[in-house]
């Protein structure tokens, strides 16, 4: 009985019509895409095949917004589609799809798909497993998160197909998932972090329904395989809107399932001002166009639980250098369960963080030493940030600031007194009572100490 009324919803909404609305309807035009989306719609079509321009780069464009990239939908297959191209690669174990190369651009070109039902779509949590059927453009629409991010252009026509009402919420400006929010957050605890995300870089309000089991449902975010988890976080935190987003987050209840850290960190004062800092300006250097680490970034979310591991250790009377080395394998392990951070960002987020203890010597040879590393600068503005947040004193920021510039006299008179070179060889004693502990024991080379 139940079975057979969902398969008559399933066969209505398999062939549900969308609104078209005429060129004359809405504001977004051909001449909006890229070089390389005029193209590859042209080609699909001219095949024979349907093509849209689908998901953020229509809701970006209907909002005024310049997208990041271009997506396009097509009823064929990744072995149609591959063939009509001169650079196409077909990508992708779980679902495929084909990305298409056109000049610099790349356009990714999926076929239109269904959300899986029935027995063994979802774990017992209700978290879909898999997502690899085909199915008709309708329930392409269907599977999507939010109603704005369900629009498809034809730029054949520039008319927007809409299945799910996704242009009268875009000029509310509201977010809203597609059908019941408690199932579609279970089925992909992810969207919660998306409805987040995306109402803070966007400046849309969560519809009430979709934003209040968010709470409730956090819990589901340990769930997440952590890849995934990885990617969304680093969408987060360079969305430019980083700050609001994890303001979000927090009221919302979901910053302690995404870092298991974060929750914590945000709780302490110093904490808090240090990744207000760090992210306030990754933030701005986004809006100026600057180019941002994620190395870095990541580096500033987990530092205040290195120091705090580190200072355990320390306490316990284990030696600084080897305790630090210790303290940052630990902290990106236990984060490595939650979310997966590529190895290729462990190695400068330790770089970045084992050469914070060698700004604290200033004598002899060692500072200019310091500055021919190759990670120098990440680990400066790092610094930067510490002071910033109250860590370390303001000073010896400025110190840093200077001496980069310095000439090479004017750094002779900026090194210590009391530990400039000539004083060294007075003895051995003085001069290590004259540097902070920690300093004493961190090498000048990171091979050094291993
Ligand atoms: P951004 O501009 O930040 O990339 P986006 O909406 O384009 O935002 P993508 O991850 O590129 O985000 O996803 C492309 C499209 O795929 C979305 O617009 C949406 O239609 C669909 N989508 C993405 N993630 C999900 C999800 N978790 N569940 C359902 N549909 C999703
Ligand atoms: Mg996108």
């Amino acid at each position: 009985m139940i079975r057979r009324l969902l398969d008559r919803l399933l066969a209505s909404r398999r062939g549900a019509a969308p609104r078209v609305h005429p060129r004359e309807r809405h504001a977004m035009r051909n001449e909006q895409l890229s070089a390389a989306a005029r193209t590859v719609t042209a080609k699909l079509q001219q095949a024979g095949f349907k093509a849209f321009i689908v998901g953020g780069a229509v809701r970006d464009l209907l909002l005024g917004i310049a997208p990041k990239d271009f997506d396009v939908a097509t009823d064929g297959t990744p072995e149609q589609v591959k063939p009509l191209f001169r650079r196409a690669f077909i990508i992708g174990r779980r679902f495929r799809l084909v990305h298409v190369h056109v000049g610099n651009e790349v356009i990714e070109v999926s076929t239109f798909r269904a959300a899986q039902t029935g027995d063994g779509a979802t774990d017992e949590h209700g978290r879909l497993l898999s997502d690899n059927v085909y199915g008709t453009q309708a329930e392409d629409a269907l599977r999507r998160d939010f109603t704005i991010n369900a629009l498809y252009f034809d730029p054949a026509t520039e008319s927007v197909w809409d299945y799910v009402g996704g242009l009268t919420d875009i000029r509310a400006r509201r977010l809203k998932l597609i059908g019941p929010p408690v199932t579609r957050y279970r089925e992909d605890p992810v969207r919660m972090l998306r409805a987040v995300r995306l109402a803070a870089k966007l400046g849309l309000t969560i519809d009430a329904r979709s934003d209040e089991p968010i709470a409730r449902l956090a819990p589901l975010m340990q769930n997440v395989p952590p890849a995934r988890l990885f990617d969304e976080m680093q969408k987060l935190l360079l969305s430019g809107h980083a700050v609001e987003t994890l303001q979000s987050l927090r009221v919302h209840g979901l910053s302690h399932g995404l870092l298991p850290l974060l929750g914590v960190i945000v709780e302490q004062p110093l904490g808090q001002r240090f990744i207000d800092a760090a992210l306030g300006g990754t933030d701005q250097r986004l809006r100026d166009g600057k180019p941002v680490s994620p190395a870095f970034l990541f580096a500033t979310l987990l530092w205040q639980r290195v120091l705090a591991t580190w200072s355990d250790a320390k306490a316990r009377g284990e030696r600084p250098a080897p305790a630090l080395f210790a303290a940052m394998d630990a902290v990106l392990a236990a984060q490595a369960q939650q979310l997966a951070i590529p190895r290729r960002f462990e190695a400068t987020m330790k770089e970045i963080w084992s050469l914070q203890p060698r700004f604290e010597q200033r004598v002899g040879a060692r500072p200019a030493r310091l500055l021919e590393q190759p990670r120098f600068r990440a680990a400066y503005d790092f610094l930067l940030l510490r002071a910033a947040a109250g860590e370390v004193p303001q000073a010896l920021a400025d110190w840093w600031t200077r001496f980069q510039d310095a000439s090479l006299d004017e750094r002779e008179v900026m090194l210590r007194p009391d530990e400039a070179p000539a004083k060294r060889r007075r003895g051995r004693g003085r001069r290590r009572s004259a540097r902070p502990a920690d300093a004493q024991a961190v090498p000048d080379r990171l091979d050094e100490s291993h």
